[in-house]
């Protein structure tokens, strides 16, 4: 999901809308804080996790929180759920981590069987509770519906305006209220049909849940953008943004909710239809590369697995002596492992990670994002004194990262530093529901990796191409999005 200014039909208004965005911020200070994890890090906007329990044996908010911890990476500004509670559709959100937001009393309170729940990164948007998600649509009768969205609409000014002019109050900026309106005015045809009516309306990336109270329907845009999966344990239904979540909660999974798939579950059991599929699926493949736990599973490869074999493939790229891979902790990992299994050298963890930190207020600049990189990391100087290193780290975005590291590995006796990067360089800005920074702030825009290389202060600068990254998924660019790299924008 995101603000509703920034569902622009072109990429010029977005990035002006990104830029006035950081206008703000600096006049009004209202980021006041990056996280540290991935301060020079793509970001993935939403997380989504729903259970549709059967057996009345189980608390859904429980199980819920559960299953939101286990999408935690997927979005740390803000979090909630949404249940039946004594006065119809009820929820409970606020401001930062999972665990910040809900307190085990109040989860045991609630007695609903049926639970969706979401956590939200804001990108252009404003980090506030408003937009903290699901989104619940009431009427005086007491009935409503909830929804929960990762994703980014395109067509977004074009539905506000019009939904203006038909006086539609807007209580958030987020262009799920969008959807959320659509649905809960056709909902007299019925949840299911509602939805598919409402994506006739709208275009994008949305992998959604939306709950009546009654039934429970997910939904996923025609090109499949974001992922989306069902899974069970014994009576009950889960629906998560990664089976990562499934895996938490202990059900099994069952399958992907295919892209154009509406699927409603309810008592007496699951109904689906696939309304419109384009010729073409576009799954994000940064999926593979970053966005996802490496435990998760998507389109049947695991995450971790593609990550090695895309580090394999990038093996066959260097053309130096090295000593020892480094894996840039701990987004380059797995493609560290399959580098240094497939040139045959030690994997070393030559750099250290302070695992305490997160959340942490520090100033959404440059010199904010270099303490940030300095705070995070310490190499181990015994280890790499005299050494070729290669260090693989998962992308490229600012470079930030990779300028600092390769500085302090540098400074502590490196012999030679070999920046490999386990993804094509980012340049092109991502309208589906992914933050990358401005064209500006790009490390890679030109076509140079030398002089990159040299102003980052590495010895070479190797990236994979995109054709690894098909390899190591498996399947051909048919099925994927690449635009940020590609400039190719799936129709
Ligand atoms: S533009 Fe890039 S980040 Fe955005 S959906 Fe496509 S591949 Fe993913």
């Amino acid at each position: 999901m995101d603000n509703i200014e920034s569902g622009t039909e072109n990429g010029r208004v977005q990035n002006e809308l990104r830029k006035s965005k950081q206008g703000r911020e600096q006049q009004t200070g209202s980021t006041n804080y990056i996280n540290i994890e991935n301060a020079d890090k793509p970001r993935e906007k939403c997380g989504v996790f729903a259970v549709f329990n059967n057996s009345g044996s189980g608390n859904a908010a429980i199980i819920t929180y559960l299953g939101l911890l286990a999408l935690q990476h997927r979005g740390q500004e803000s979090a909630g759920m949404a249940y039946k509670g004594l006065r119809g559709i009820e929820s409970t959100k606020g401001m930062g981590l999972v665990e910040q937001v809900f307190t085990r009393k109040a989860l045991s309170a609630v007695e609903s069987e049926t639970a969706i729940g979401h956590v939200r990164y804001s990108t252009t948007g404003p980090s506030n509770a408003a937009n903290a998600q699901p989104l619940v649509a009431r009427s005086f009768d007491g009935s409503g519906i909830a929804l929960a969205h990762n994703g980014n609409l395109t067509n977004t000014r074009r539905l506000y305006n019009a939904m203006l002019e038909e006086g539609h109050i807007f209580h958030s900026t987020s262009d799920t209220e969008i959807i959320l309106t659509y649905i809960f005015r056709y909902r007299r045809h019925g949840l299911m049909q509602a939805v598919e009516k409402t994506m006739e309306k709208i275009e994008g990336a949305y992998a959604a849940v939306v709950y009546d109270g009654d039934k429970l329907v997910a939904f996923r845009d025609p090109n499949g953008y974001r992922p989306l999966v069902i899974g069970c344990l014994g009576e009950s239904y889960f629906v998560a943004s990664e089976t990562a979540a499934l895996d938490t909660v202990g059900a099994s999974l069952l399958r992907e909710v295919e892209p154009g798939e509406i699927l409603q579950i309810s008592s007496s059991g699951i109904n689906s239809k696939v309304t419109s599929k384009s010729e073409c699926n576009s799954l994000c493949i940064f999926e593979y590369v970053y966005f996802a736990r490496p435990d998760s599973v998507i389109n049947g490869a695991n995450v971790h697995l593609v990550r090695k074999a895309i580090g394999a493939l990038l093996a066959k790229r260097i053309t130096y002596s090295l000593d020892m891979v480094v894996p840039s902790p701990d987004s380059g990992v797995s493609a560290a492992i399959g580098m240094a299994e497939a040139l045959n050298i030690p994997l070393q963890w030559a750099v250290y990670r302070n695992p305490y930190l997160g959340r942490t207020f520090i100033e959404p600049t440059q010199s904010g994002r270099e303490l940030a990189v300095r705070l995070k990391f310490n190499p181990i100087a015994e280890v790499i004194k005299g050494k070729k290193i290669a260090v693989v780290d998962d992308s490229l975005v600012r470079g930030t990262t990779a300028r600092i590291l390769t500085d302090m590995l540098k400074k502590m006796g490196a012999a030679e530093v070999h920046l490999c990067i386990a993804s094509p360089p980012y340049r092109n800005p991502c309208y589906y529901g992914i933050d990358i920074p401005v064209a500006r702030e790009l490390a890679a825009l030109g076509p140079d990796f030398d002089k990159l290389a040299s102003s980052i202060g590495a010895d070479s600068l190797t990236f994979a191409e995109p054709e690894d990254l098909f390899i190591a998924v498996g399947k051909d660019s048919c099925n994927y999005c690449t635009a940020c790299f590609s400039g190719r924008y799936p129709g």
